[in-house]
């Protein structure tokens, strides 16, 4: 069932091409990434006012303009006992809803920890990079009696203050992709953690904020011995979006989004960290370097850390 889509053919190709480069044993650390399923966005909202001429050699699409898109989640083990799930992707709430998105290959979550040997309520940090449904759907869920119960009832979740704002009184443009019952109960049982600065979760993650995509995004940085991990969010959702001026028309504030996208790529290729694309259902994770005004993908990096 798993690999009957034609875009697993298109993928094994990009695999293909993947340098493999494992990072150095790591005691006591784990890095998981998650692919908690995949679903179609326009090609023309993901890539804004670029050219379809221009994005077209970047990012394939179908027919109806299509591009796939993953929903990647972070699994990170410290070796100080916290056991951190970054962003939770669609989960199964509102699918009818969002049927538009031709989502497939939706995975449970809870099933796929299971698959690392993680309960949920072993879990200790939920980090919510943002609100859309795309991140934090499984924050919480339907139990059997229908009733919404939180995903995760022992982890903090964290959500800066601006983005929690944000979500509660949306602009018009953002509404639609806030539903309440993703977060409410969160809030209710107490593990909301609103942060508004920059902030140390742990001594392997660290915590930053940026704007643009929409207010108060959260992108957590994961240091190892051998270099550090940006999980960028929405930030960067692709490896096709590296250039600063490839900006989605989701983007609430473009010209704070070009500005960020430089303050994260500069530190990202000066200290040789690995970027994280949530979104690239093709490329998980790569090294960037400068090149002119513009960056460049430079490796592709396996990331998959297990000790
Ligand atoms: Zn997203």
């Amino acid at each position: 069932m798993y690999f009957s889509h034609p875009f697993y053919n298109l993928k094994q190709k990009y695999d293909n091409l993947l340098l493999k480069q494992n990072c150095p044993y790591l005691y006591g650390m784990k890095i998981e990434l998650i692919d908690t399923g995949f679903f179609y966005a326009d090609g023309g909202a993901m890539f804004g006012a670029i050219p379809k001429t221009a994005w077209r050699r970047r990012y394939p699409s179908d027919d109806a303009n299509g591009c796939i898109l993953a929903m990647r989640s972070l699994l990170v083990t410290t070796d100080d006992g916290r056991i951190i799930l970054i962003d939770t992707g669609a989960g199964n709430k509102h699918l009818r809803l969002l049927s538009y998105y031709r989502f497939f290959d939706l995975a449970d979550l809870p099933e796929a920890l299971a698959g690392q040997g993680i309960r949920p309520e072993q879990v200790t940090d939920v980090v919510l990079t943002h609100l859309h449904f795309d991140h934090c759907g499984y924050a919480t869920r339907y139990n059997a009696d229908g009733g919404l119960t939180v995903t995760f009832p022992n982890a903090r979740h964290w959500v800066s203050r601006s983005q929690w704002e944000n979500f509660l009184t949306p602009n018009a443009l953002e509404k639609d992709s806030y539903f309440p019952e993703n977060m409410i109960p969160v809030k209710e049982a107490g593990l909301l953690q609103l942060i508004t600065e920059d902030t140390v979760l742990s001594p392997a993650v660290d915590l930053h904020i940026y704007d643009g995509h929409t207010p108060g995004q959260i992108v957590p940085y994961i240091h190892t011995p051998e270099r550090t991990l940006v999980f960028a969010g929405d930030v960067i959702p692709l490896a096709a979006s590296i250039s600063p001026e490839w900006i989605s028309a989701y983007d609430t504030y473009p010209v704070t989004s070009y500005n960020e996208k430089i303050r994260l790529l500069e530190k990202a290729a000066n200290d040789n960290q690995a970027i994280i694309f949530c979104h690239d259902a093709y490329t998980s994770c790569a090294t960037v370097k400068k090149a002119g005004k513009s960056f460049v993908k430079i490796t592709n990096y396996e990331l998959r850390i297990t000790n």
